[in-house]
């Protein structure tokens, strides 16, 4: 158990005037973790993937939860978008400085009975494990970040700033509600996203490793490249074919390597991870973060699939399509290529440097459907830092905090490109392999819930106030 929060003179004064449920007070994590759990449970319990139109469900769920505690109904919305929704939750503030966005997502990966152990809608608690579709990515946040809410209303918070909770409905997928929640409110001071970022466990002792806050993303973009040939009967070959002139594309695009690049976020990075890793891995990125021209420090880390994409772009062929029948010369064949820029770095730069690398003139080269969203880093605010850097030495004394870039692509990319600098900061430590996040079996240390409890309380305390 831990001690409550001594009542400051602002929440002392919210007890007088509290117009909300019951009377203002401390509310420990410990204290709020049934209702946490018993949220949770309920969530899992939706089926938010995609074309079950289930997010608004969960949505109205977590809408009616907030109004109970005292929420009053114009600073709770649901926003229908296609046919999922977004949630929008305001705690009011006193006014000073512009309000601080806290970003999750509603929606899950799909998830088949037959695939899983257990059934992956059922919250099931086993072996110090949550097992459950979204436990990890993210319902368990999002639940923690309601709760949050809930508790600081319970405790008559007044904050300087407005805190407002986004809630997007297919951050895993078009994200439509996420683009939606991004052009209303971007008028704000920094943003926090629970679903990047958190602390790392060591896979064997369970000892944490590292904090990482990510401060930014690289731009994703893929690119078709495709040929066509006259064609003909396939009996009757000639010196143009469509396919083989693709494969030789192919070729070229493997062999090439672009440029590293760093900035003040992916060198920190390195130079943590550098300390953490052993052996010539470790070394290569302690070498890289005090000379990032050193090419043979560059090398080594470019063989590493998990850390190549930390210095430099990368684009690498996904899917392949050609021909028309097994009886026919091609005439057409393509390929995808899906590239992940780094920060800084245009896509048209990306896009012609492919079209000089093909070296071939009747190949097209064209940036496919959904457009990339590019985004700068965010720089690293002393505020954000300390902040959560208080909150995981509370718990983990002594433990790294660095910043991070991360390669996929969450929420917050459509915040960043909208001019509001954004931070995951998820709450959990987890070991590398843990979660299965998007995968089968997905699940979350059961101490985990909890732990953002006091995490999100911790950092939000502090910086909005
Ligand atoms: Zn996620």
């Amino acid at each position: 158990m831990r001690a409550a929060r001594a009542l400051g003179p602002a929440a002392v004064a919210a007890l007088i005037f509290c117009t909300g449920i019951g009377p203002a007070r401390a509310n420990t994590a410990t204290e709020a973790l049934p209702e946490a759990m018993a949220m949770l449970k309920h969530a899992v319990g939706i089926r938010t993937v995609e074309g079950e139109r289930q997010v608004p469900v969960l949505a109205a769920y977590l809408a009616g939860k907030l109004k109970a505690a005292g929420f009053a109904d114009g600073d709770v919305e649901i926003i229908p978008v296609d046919d999922t929704a977004a949630l929008v939750a305001r705690y009011r503030g006193t006014g000073g400085g512009r309000p601080i966005l806290l970003s999750g997502h509603m929606d899950v990966v799909a998830a088949k009975r037959e695939d899983w152990t257990r059934d992956p809608f059922t919250l099931v608690e086993e072996n110090g494990y949550l097992y459950g579709r979204g436990v990890a990515d993210m319902k368990a946040a999002a639940v923690v970040l309601v709760e949050t809410l809930i508790r600081f209303k319970r405790e008559g918070f007044t904050p300087r700033h407005d805190l407002i909770l986004l809630l997007s409905g297919d951050e895993e997928t078009a994200m439509a509600s996420t683009r939606e929640l991004a052009k209303r409110y971007h008028d704000a001071e920094f943003l926090l996203n629970a679903d990047a970022g958190g602390g790392t466990l060591d896979a064997e002792t369970g000892k944490p490793l590292l904090y990482q806050i990510q401060a930014a993303e690289k731009t994703y973009a893929d690119f078709q490249i495709a040929l066509t040939s006259p064609g003909g009967h396939s009996s009757e070959p000639g010196a143009d074919n469509a396919i083989y002139r693709l494969a030789r594309i192919i070729d070229r695009v493997a062999a090439h390597q672009f440029p590293t690049e760093s900035n003040e976020i992916t060198l920190a990075s390195l130079r943590a991870l550098g300390a953490h890793i052993p052996g010539p891995l470790g070394a290569a990125m302690t070498r890289f973060a005090a000379h990032p021209d050193d090419a043979a420090a560059a090398a080594t880390i470019s063989a590493d699939p998990a850390y190549v994409g930390q210095i430099r772009t990368t684009c690498v062929a996904t899917m392949l399509n050609g021909g028309h029948a097994v009886n026919a010369l091609p005439q057409r064949a393509s390929v995808n290529i899906n590239c992940r820029i780094f920060p800084g770095t245009s896509v048209d730069s990306v896009r012609d440097t492919l079209v000089k690398v093909i070296d071939d003139k009747s190949a097209s080269v064209t940036l496919q459907s959904t457009p990339p969203v590019a985004n700068a880093a965010s720089p690293l605010r002393p505020d954000v830092i300390a902040a959560v850097t208080a909150a995981v030495h509370q718990r983990f004394p002594g433990v790294d905090v660095v910043p991070s870039m991360s390669a996929g692509a969450t929420d917050s990319k459509h915040f960043r490109n909208a001019g509001v600098p954004s931070y995951g900061i998820d709450a959990a430590f987890i070991k590398p392999d843990d979660t299965f996040a998007h995968g089968l079996n997905e699940k979350l240390p059961a101490s985990e819930v909890e732990a953002g409890l006091e995490f999100w309380h911790r950092v939000l305390t502090q910086l909005a106030k």
